[in-house]
């Protein structure tokens, strides 16, 4: 998965590279200057819609309208959310703890659970 990133957040989006990369199914880097190929761009959005980001067709968009407040953990919390819908994994609406990455509420963790990983291992073998 190689990503182009457009937004201010590149602390966070490395973070969110390197947690997911860690579990080593996938192959997760920056588009290199010297290439035009990726396959993920991440850009910005403003607006007071409840989310802190959103992942469709390729593209993550990161809410400054939240960001601009968000401490660090928040930060990493809500890209590396997003980085497991690029990657294919679901939201767990069903869960009412923080027991996921992947549940709905930002700052519960900032690297993949047990579940998390489940949902990665079964998707990537
Ligand atoms: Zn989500």
């Amino acid at each position: 998965m190689i990503y182009l990133n457009y937004t201010r957040y590149g602390g966070a989006v490395s973070h969110a590279d390197s947690t997911w990369s860690s579990l080593g199914k996938v192959n997760i880097y920056p588009k290199p200057s010297n290439s035009s190929n990726w396959n993920l761009t991440i850009n910005e959005y403003n607006q007071n819609d409840g989310l802190c980001g959103k992942y469709a067709l390729g593209e993550i968009k990161l809410n400054v309208y939240y960001f601009a407040n968000y401490n660090d953990w928040n930060r990493k919390s809500c890209v590396s959310h997003e980085f497991g819908h690029a990657l294919g994994i679901g939201d767990h609406d069903e869960e009412y703890n923080c027991i996921a990455l992947l549940y709905k509420v930002v700052g519960c963790f900032i690297s993949p659970q047990s579940h998390d990983k489940k949902d990665y291992y079964d998707r990537w073998q």
